[in-house]
């Protein structure tokens, strides 16, 4: 399978950081990371190169956009353009917490101009917010972008799908009403799933979510589609794998 988005790359895998890649693979899981820093680009772009089944999306994370330096956001996109990567992300905006800004939304379109620059795909983050971004990437005429997490309504869900973009389930799906019921609206041939690691880990006793985590997500689609596990597991990984066209 191929865990659509997370962030292996943060440090709080730095203590066991081999092994959690190693339980991953072991159970021919491969992962796209997302990193949202100078230091995380560079860790992944490193972590990339050494396994198989690691693969780089650089972007500057909405929460950060704001308040990060301009010299800083030259920094990643000059990584981003000359590193070996598979999509610009995440990037996008989030109002959920007051962080709505210009310069949010600014850092926004700047990487997805990058991203059609690059003939990217975008990965998108949004919370409170999934119109607007949605709205951009229309204006802008962006071509492939996946609203990872998606967490907005099924009707705009349906709308994203219409226009050609992606939506990927986070592992919140195992404990979220709403992600459950967006679930259960989209066709098998939409479904992402990815993990988010480390957060939402699906697992009660585990607080830091990881990428092999990911089978808990196919249970529950298993559970609400009613089809095989085999099935699932390729349609996820080929649809996956059809958006980084990895
Ligand atoms: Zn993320």
């Amino acid at each position: 399978m191929l865990d659509a988005h997370c962030h292996i790359s943060f440090k709080k895998f730095n203590s066991d950081r081999e092994e959690v890649i190693a339980r991953a693979a072991s159970v021919g899981i491969s992962m796209v990371d997302s990193a949202v820093s100078v230091y995380t680009a560079l860790r992944s772009l490193e972590l990339s190169s050494i396994y198989d089944n690691i693969y780089t999306s650089i972007g500057v994370h909405p929460y950060r956009a704001p308040s990060v330096p301009r010299d800083i956001i030259e920094g990643i996109k000059k990584i981003a353009s000359g590193g070996d990567i598979v999509a610009v992300g995440e990037i996008g905006l989030d109002y959920h917490l007051k962080h709505k800004s210009e310069k949010q939304e600014s850092v926004f379109r700047e990487f997805l101009s990058l991203a059609l620059e690059l003939s990217l795909p975008a990965v998108i983050h949004c919370r409170d917010a999934e119109k607007e971004a949605f709205e951009i990437l229309l204006e802008l005429d962006v071509e492939k972008a996946l609203f990872h997490c998606y967490s907005g309504s099924i009707s705009l869900a349906e709308r994203i799908l219409e226009g050609g973009y992606s939506i990927s389930l986070a592992t919140n799906l195992c404990y979220s009403k709403h992600h459950r019921k967006l679930a259960e609206s989209l066709p098998l041939k939409s479904i992402i799933l990815e993990t988010d690691s480390p957060y939402l880990s699906p697992v009660k006793q585990i607080k830091r979510n990881e990428p092999a985590f990911i089978e808990e997500s196919v249970k529950v689609i298993e559970e609400i589609k009613g089809e095989d596990n085999k099935k699932i597991k390729k349609s996820t990984k080929r649809n996956t794998g059809r958006f980084y066209a990895i």
